[in-house]
């Protein structure tokens, strides 16, 4: 896993706040990790680029392909954040893992924190669907952040967009993020989270 520093965003229960600034106090160079990758030929399989967003880098293209090039399949982590340049790395990739935070439309921005958040993901979710890249959608949920007729929104919009993988991520606290305990779903409301999605994952806390 290589964790890209930098996004742009600033989501409510965000697990690698110190990933937010374009510039670390510690990191390491692409070109230290690229050694390692070559010397580790043979050993790992692939490599995912995680973050952070990951599309916040200009060098993100060029370091997949360096990857590839060394025998390494890609997986990426993103959240959507730059359409363009999600676009642009989708043919270089085997895998994305997509974090779908909310329905497309304010609450995005609630958890993001950002205007026009939720158009940017939404465009992004459109050129993955398109590609044909295997991928899983995923959502962190709590009731504090994400009410139930939400969640019921955004995975109506995920199956109706084509999305045929998807999993349900409970929110774990860490980092000092409170919300409050009570609202998990109940087993109903799983039954019809599942029926929309070919394979449906839940991921407890
Ligand atoms: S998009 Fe991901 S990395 Fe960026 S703030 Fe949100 S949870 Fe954190």
């Amino acid at each position: 896993m290589v964790y890209c520093q930098g996004c742009p965003w600033a989501c409510c229960y965000c697990h690698n706040p110190q990933l937010q600034p374009n510039a670390a106090a510690v990191g390491v160079a692409w070109s230290e990790v690229l050694e390692l990758l070559a010397r580790r030929r043979g050993l790992l399989d692939a490599v995912v680029f995680s973050g952070g967003e990951p599309t916040a880098q200009p060098g993100l293209a060029a370091a997949m392909r360096e990857a590839r090039a060394l025998g390494y399949r890609i997986g990426l982590h993103s959240a959507g954040i730059y359409p363009r340049r999600f676009a642009e790395v989708l043919p270089l990739v085997d895998w994305v893992g997509f974090d779908a935070k909310a329905p497309f439309d304010a609450a995005y921005e609630r958890i993001t924190g950002v205007r026009g958040s939720g158009v940017a993901a939404l465009k992004s979710a459109h050129a993955l669907l398109a590609s044909g890249v295997d991928c899983e959608f995923r959502t962190t949920w709590h009731a504090g952040f994400l009410s139930l007729m939400e969640l019921d929104r955004l995975t109506r919009t995920l199956a109706e967009l084509g999305v045929r993988r998807y999993a349900l991520q409970e929110f774990r606290a860490s980092g000092g993020v409170a919300f409050r305990p009570e609202g998990a779903p109940v087993a109903a409301d799983l039954d019809v989270l599942k029926r929309r999605f070919a394979k449906f994952s839940l991921r407890p806390a």
